[in-house]
């Protein structure tokens, strides 16, 4: 199916014969308020650094007063559930009626979650499950995970998430079960929106990951930085448990350990076959992105005046358009030369980098044909933030053979 805006602008993906993208598109513009502040994004249609500066330019290092109404609304109704909440966990369970009203917390957290870092995207497109002991794997339960995201698939309209909020009847700590929440809801927002395109399935490793892993560089970024935010809801409410959310896996300012470690053990477990299908690793030190790693690998870096200068010249600007559009109509000039268009190539220069493929015509046929066979999207990351030494022994699973 495809179909193009006025001026060859291609207003919803194309896809080829095995529904996978083919050409990507730009995020639509995001403003915290009016008609800008409820986008509508298309599936697997984003190239995964676009992904990621949208949501990151929607919440990172924003003052109160620069954030929506349903952001600050959101970020207040989830500290106060899990200050109200956080008591009732870490304790048995005794009947199925009283898991009701955990099952709900979950229901409400991802919400409050969705609405502050991911405008509220995911709402429509992600199904969540939550309940005791609900990850398995091969008829058998692992007691270790306890979350788990797989993309849509045909069967699938929605992205699928499950989340086991405890074991043997007794619930996890509530902090422990946040950590894994906002974990599979990167996942969930890489996996509904991340273009699913041959050139980019090629970069995988430099982006969301191995499809059967998910951990790349570009999930880790996403997660620390929503973990910073959260960390800092947890300084200014005084919730201790929030300031520490995550610090045995992400100490100080470092990107998830265990998530880097996944990412890692799953590509040397590819063979040399398997490795040739993808793009070499590279370092994601290049300080053209927006959003890079620092020097030794270990903390994200966000180019803070450059995203201040864009967004709040794209804002300036959006806010002067405001009053021409309404809702389900947030599509601002674009037309060639307009301002929108140099802030939005603007935005675009450090994505373009993403690519560094070659474009070898046979290999991306290969790589094509390839692709069919790696199981897609599973998260085998155990939640429990212990760090690498508590990496799962067994869910790392190599890609079949053609
Ligand atoms: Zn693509
Ligand atoms: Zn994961």
């Amino acid at each position: 199916m495809a179909s193009s805006g006025k001026k060859g602008r291609r207003l919803e993906p194309t896809k080829d014969e095995n529904g996978k993208n083919i050409k990507h598109l730009q995020p639509p513009k995001y403003a915290p308020f009016g008609v800008f502040q409820k986008p509508i994004l298309h599936k697997n249609a984003y190239k995964p650094r676009d992904l990621l500066n949208y949501a990151v330019l929607s919440f990172h290092n924003r003052p109160d007063g620069k954030l929506s109404f349903q952001q600050l609304e959101a970020r207040k109704d989830f500290v106060n559930r899990f200050k109200e909440r956080k008591m009732k966990y870490g304790k048995d369970l005794r009947t199925g009626a009283s898991q009701q009203s955990f099952q709900q917390d979950m229901t409400d957290l991802f919400s409050y979650l969705d609405k502050f870092f991911f405008i509220g995207l995911l709402r429509d497109n992600v199904s969540l499950d939550s309940g005791i002991d609900l990850i398995r794997d091969g008829g058998g339960c692992l007691r270790g995970l306890s979350g788990k995201t797989r993309w849509c698939t045909k069967q699938h309209d929605k992205t699928l998430t499950r989340l086991s909020i405890g074991t043997n009847s007794k619930l996890y700590e509530l902090p422990r079960i946040v950590y894994s929440l906002i974990h599979e809801m990167v996942h969930a927002y890489q996996y509904t929106f991340g273009c699913d395109c041959v050139r980019c399935e090629r970069d995988v490793p430099n982006t969301g990951g191995l499809s059967h892993d998910g951990h790349g560089p570009i999930f880790v970024m996403l997660h620390r930085l929503v973990l910073t935010e959260i960390r800092r809801w947890g300084a200014f409410s005084g919730e201790k448990e929030l300031m520490m959310l995550g610090e045995s896996d992400c100490p100080g300012r470092s990107m998830s350990w265990s998530a880097r470690e996944s990412a890692r053990a799953a590509f040397e477990n590819l063979d040399k076959r398997q490795k040739k299908l993808y793009h070499s690793l590279r370092s994601q030190i290049n300080t053209k992105y927006l959003i890079h790693f620092s020097p030794d690998g270990e903390e994200v870096v966000v180019n803070e005046s450059r995203l201040n200068n864009k967004r709040t010249m794209m804002e300036d600007y959006l806010q002067s358009q405001r009053d021409k559009y309404t809702w389900g109509e947030a599509k601002p000039t674009s037309t060639k030369g307009g301002l929108v268009t140099e802030i939005e190539d603007d935005f675009r220069d450090d994505s373009s980098h993403d690519d560094g493929d070659e474009d070898d015509d046979n290999a991306v046929v290969n790589v094509k044909k390839e692709h069919r066979n790696l199981d897609k999207g599973s998260c085998p990351l155990p939640s429990t933030p212990n760090g690498p030494t508590g990496l799962p022994k067994t869910p790392i699973r190599p890609a079949k053979s053609a």
